[in-house]
């Protein structure tokens, strides 16, 4: 599977990169609740209708890279979470967590960013299969980070 093509093209059709945007237009809600703090977000399929649902106490920045990796199981993973599905804060091997962040580093890397460790994106970005430790420490700089998107 081709993500970063996945995501290239789902901006190009959709002519946005903003998570908040891509969401509205592939009618996905976004609530913003209080959850535990281990748990991000997560993906609900309630009557086929998605909800992706975000922990409010985030910081703005983590909560948009929450969304962008939502949105990758969305278009990733069709069928998966049918219940839900949490992203925890702990690093997650699976195949499916590693290609939602796969995909969000890509969503992500067509916003501006402040401060970023440029170093450490195009060593992703140049790698065909990137390491996917190497994604999670970035989406995780990021959100410590807080910076502007
Ligand atoms: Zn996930």
């Amino acid at each position: 599977m081709n993500i970063k093509l996945r995501a290239t093209n789902l901006i190009k059709k959709l002519k946005t990169s903003n998570p908040r945007d891509i969401a509205d237009d592939l009618g996905i809600d976004i609530l913003y609740l209080d959850l535990p703090k281990s748990i991000r977000g997560f993906l609900v399929r309630v009557l086929k209708r998605k909800i992706i649902v975000i922990n409010k106490s985030l910081t703005r920045t983590a909560q948009l890279v929450t969304i962008c990796h939502e949105l990758g199981h969305v278009r990733l993973h069709p069928g998966y979470g049918y219940y839900y599905h949490a992203t925890g804060t702990r690093y997650v091997s699976s195949r499916r967590e590693r290609e939602a962040n796969e995909f969000a580093l890509y969503l992500l890397s067509e916003s501006h960013w402040d401060g970023l460790n440029i170093k450490l994106w195009k060593r992703v970005f140049t790698e065909k299969q990137p390491d996917p430790k190497l994604v999670h420490r970035i989406l995780t700089e990021l959100m410590e980070h807080d910076g502007v998107c």
